[in-house]
């Protein structure tokens, strides 16, 4: 069996999917926010992965590479969408360009690694820990998972338990206070409400998941 690898399309037919995923879940995720914020963040979703969606053709044939793929996408989130979660999930896919500038395709341990760079530049922007409520919650557990890859383990099971330990985090925030972002002004009002981006990045990295394992059936 060969090694898995992950080439530049399989980050673009991911895009597609997370163009999909932000329609059929944008009720939700905007429901979500209601409680607690504004309302907007399946709306901010839509905006911004519709808009990816659109310049896909043209990132696939004029990106030299996997990372000038990733900060394109990054940059049309950030430039399209508002509020809080548009630059936080930017800069999540704009980093991720940190370790494959002149690749064509990954490792699944470099994919570790990728998610490793995303995080950590939305905890440089946002500035949010575990515990904050906030889509850190959902991000953290995940990456405990993935740091602890290793090239013996199977690619689909890792990123699996990857998105089981994110939704866990997403359901930790139910009990929190808020203490980044908008629901922070509600105090204990925020306690009994699930935060909205810890719940969408799990779904988008479901997305990465639902890709790879089609992938891996074509590989097997
Ligand atoms: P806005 O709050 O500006 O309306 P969205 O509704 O699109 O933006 O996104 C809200 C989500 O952004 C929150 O549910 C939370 O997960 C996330 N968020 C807000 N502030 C931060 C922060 N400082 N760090 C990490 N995530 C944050
Ligand atoms: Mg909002």
């Amino acid at each position: 069996m060969s090694a898995l690898m992950l080439t530049k399309s399989y980050f673009i037919e991911t895009f597609k999917k997370l163009a999909e995923m932000a329609e059929q879940n944008r009720d939700h995720l905007s429901k979500l926010d209601s409680d607690i914020g504004d309302g907007d963040h399946g709306i901010n979703l839509t905006i911004g992965f519709r808009e990816v969606e659109k310049q896909l053709p043209t990132l696939s044939e004029t990106t030299a590479d996997i990372a000038e793929l990733m900060k394109k996408v990054g940059m049309i989130l950030l430039s399209k969408v508002g509020g809080a979660s548009g630059p936080l999930y930017g800069s999540f896919f704009m980093k991720m360009a940190t370790h494959t500038v002149g690749k064509q395709e990954v490792t699944f341990k470099e994919f570790c690694q990728m998610y490793q760079d995303g995080v950590e530049a939305v905890q440089f922007r946002g500035k949010a820990e575990v515990g904050d409520k906030t889509m850190v919650d959902a991000l953290i557990p995940g990456l405990d998972v993935l740091k602890n890859y290793q090239e013996r383990d199977d690619p689909v099971k890792t990123l699996q338990t990857c998105v089981d330990e994110m939704k866990k985090g997403s359901d930790n925030t139910i009990a929190l206070i808020a203490k980044k972002g908008r629901s922070m002004r509600l105090g204990e009002r925020a306690i009994g409400h699930r935060d909205a981006g810890s719940e969408s990045s799990w779904m988008i990295i479901n997305q990465f998941l639902e890709q790879l394992k089609l992938e891996n059936q074509q590989n097997a």
